[in-house]
């Protein structure tokens, strides 16, 4: 049985007239004489208002009563979804999370789906039927409902298609798929026709907002092909697959940039151990999250230099923390805003020698100075002014061939 996995974000369900086109996309798949599975996300913004009410009743609200009263948005927009297929004359119905069951494990608004139940949606899907699901939520060991994480929905959709080992899952969403770079900062963007988990992964965390990063996870080691397109214009989307199945010879895929960044520099710190432990123990408690992190080599063998970056909106908290932790001993430390990092990234670059120096090559013909940088496997992150981000987004855009 052939069985494609059909996601609809918020956005994609957030009118009526939305969820009428919507359908339509669902009966075109339905006539390629596939069985169909819909998971479905919350009308756009329904989330954001069931969460603030839970706010005006009690700045203390449950964690098991918030999971139940946020999931609820995902009921509304299922049904109307199944209303429609039935005014068109298909077989459809809802199904909630504990009505399948999709099992849960973990805390309250945050679990992990960890199975789910097969009999019923097969045997639905047998007659016929096209079964759609909220996404977004399940249920635990105690039979309270759960929710996974904001976002959530994503990730439904690709454990939905492990378990019912789909031959495809489509996540339809508001833009036409993953691009080289965000394409309101850079117009000359083009649409990436094949990604790879981990590149995804790294351009998601980065801040290309397409996917949850969760939910790439999830597809990763499960060995999802995951196809990402628009619900509003009919053009090929994104694939997202695993590398073997990425055969063209470009070097980068993407470029990803933060526009918000604070650096931190600690200097003169002793070199000891435990150090280090010792300053971001007291950040990580906070859950300000530390991003670059640059320790110099110590030319006396006796102090250092350490440099990190934070978001900028967590640079007064990090101040007050750095200030008056009486474990770390320094000369001086200096604070600075409005920094971008810049970061290409492809798996190309593994077996491609001299990225690293055409990339600096690039900046620096735009006298564009590297403040911090740091590397992984498929990534390189620059650490630049604000005021030459764009700059720079547009030479590495250029110097690595990825515009239309
Ligand atoms: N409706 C949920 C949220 O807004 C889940 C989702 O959209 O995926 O977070
Ligand atoms: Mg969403």
């Amino acid at each position: 049985m052939k069985i494609v996995v059909l996601k609809f974000g918020g956005t994609s369900v957030g009118t009526i007239e939305k969820i009428k086109r919507v359908t339509d996309i669902i009966i075109e798949h339905k006539k390629k004489k596939n069985k169909i599975i819909v998971v479905s996300s919350a009308m756009s913004g329904v989330t954001n208002d069931l969460i603030k009410k839970s706010k005006q009743i009690s700045n203390n609200f449950s964690d098991s009563e918030y999971d139940v009263l946020v999931s609820s948005g995902e009921q509304v927009a299922c049904s109307l979804i199944a209303g429609r297929l039935n005014h068109k004359g298909f077989k459809s119905r809802s199904w909630l999370g504990w009505q399948i069951p999709i099992f849960t494990k973990g805390p309250h608004t945050n679990s992990r789906i960890q199975k789910v139940n097969k009999n019923k949606l097969l045997r639905f899907l047998k007659e016929g039927g096209i079964p759609i699901i909220a996404g977004f939520q399940g249920v635990n060991m105690s039979e309270r409902v759960t929710t996974i994480g904001r976002g959530g929905s994503d990730s439904s959709a690709i454990m939905i298609a492990k378990f019912f080992k789909a031959q495809r899952c489509i996540i339809y969403t508001d833009v036409e798929g993953v691009f080289t770079t965000d394409p309101n900062k850079l117009k000359k963007a083009k649409k990436i026709k094949v990604i790879s988990y981990e590149e995804m992964l790294e351009m998601a965390s980065l801040g290309a907002k397409v996917m949850q990063p969760v939910s790439i996870q999830d597809a990763r080691l499960n060995r999802i092909d995951i196809e990402v397109k628009s619900s509003f214009i009919k053009k090929p989307g994104t694939l997202i697959t695993k590398r073997t199945n990425l055969y063209n010879n470009r070097i980068i895929t993407g470029i990803s940039s933060t526009h918000n960044d604070a650096k931190v520099t600690l200097v003169g710190v002793k070199d000891r151990p435990g150090v280090a432990a010792s300053i971001f123990k007291p950040l990580s408690i906070n859950f300000i999250n530390v991003d670059m992190v640059v320790q110099n080599i110590s030319a006396n063998g006796k102090e250092t230099d350490l440099t990190f970056t934070i978001k900028a909106e967590d640079l007064n908290k990090t101040k007050k923390i750095i200030q008056e932790n009486k474990r770390i001993n320094f000369k001086k430390v200096l604070f600075q805003k409005g920094v971008s990092k810049i970061s290409i990234i492809g798996v190309g670059m593994i077996t491609t020698p001299g990225v690293t120096f055409r990339m600096f090559q690039a900046l620096a013909n735009k006298k564009i100075n590297i403040q911090v940088i740091s590397t992984s496997e498929i990534k390189i992150s620059v650490l630049i002014n604000k005021k030459d981000a764009k700059k720079a987004l547009i030479t590495l855009h250029k110097e690595f061939k990825l515009q239309k």
